[in-house]
């Protein structure tokens, strides 16, 4: 016999789904769900369903919209582009309220080990952003991990025959991490320090 009903051991299975929420988190949440007021709990559902609904890819950059084309994209320097592995990472930069450019989200990082060739991140949107001319830097800024590295250095290759300046974050964000644990004094150390590659 099931310890919780269905229903509570259901609500569960769904919190469970999220990153970092274990068994005694998703029984949390779903007490607290069980606590909320008809209209609370209607418009805690809804908030999920329209995410879905609402939010695409920026048919530009990549990074979350609710248009074609993202506000970044639409109204900051596009003659400097910020390349980076995830969404996340956009929020990173965005925090530090210095980068005035755009970006390019990858959506993942070359990764032979587990299948992730060129061709299944957005490199070839990024070579035609340039191509398209008006682009005078591209920073990479991928995270400081191995395949952060390699990935940064197989487009730096590419891009280079393009006549564009190709720069690198420094290290100033510890090796092996992810941008987005980076404290912001660090990060915008790293975005500032970049070293062209
Ligand atoms: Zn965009």
């Amino acid at each position: 016999m099931e310890v919780f009903i269905e229903p509570i051991g259901r609500l569960m299975n769904e919190f469970s789904k999220l990153p970092g929420v274990g068994k005694k988190t998703a029984q949390r949440y779903a007490y607290k769900v069980i606590s909320m007021t008809e209209a609370e709990a209607r418009s805690f559902a809804d908030a999920v369903l329209n995410v879905k609904k609402k939010v695409r890819f920026c048919k530009v950059c990549g990074n979350f919209t609710e248009d074609e084309v993202c506000d970044i994209c639409k109204s900051r320097d596009a003659s400097t582009i910020c390349v980076v592995k995830e969404p996340k990472d956009v929020i990173a930069f965005e925090k530090l309220h210095e980068y005035k450019g755009v970006y390019h989200v990858l959506h993942g990082v070359i990764d032979p080990m587990n299948g992730v060739s060129p061709n299944d991140i957005r490199i070839r949107e990024l070579l035609g952003r340039v191509a398209e001319g008006g682009v005078k830097e591209v920073i990479m800024a991928t995270n400081p991990d191995v395949e952060g590295e390699a990935t940064a250095m197989y487009i730096a290759k590419l891009l280079k025959p393009l006549g564009v300046l190709v720069t690198r974050i420094s290290r100033g964000v510890p090796v092996g991490s992810e941008l987005e644990y980076a404290d912001e004094v660090t990060l915008a150390r790293a975005l500032l320090e970049r070293k062209q590659i």
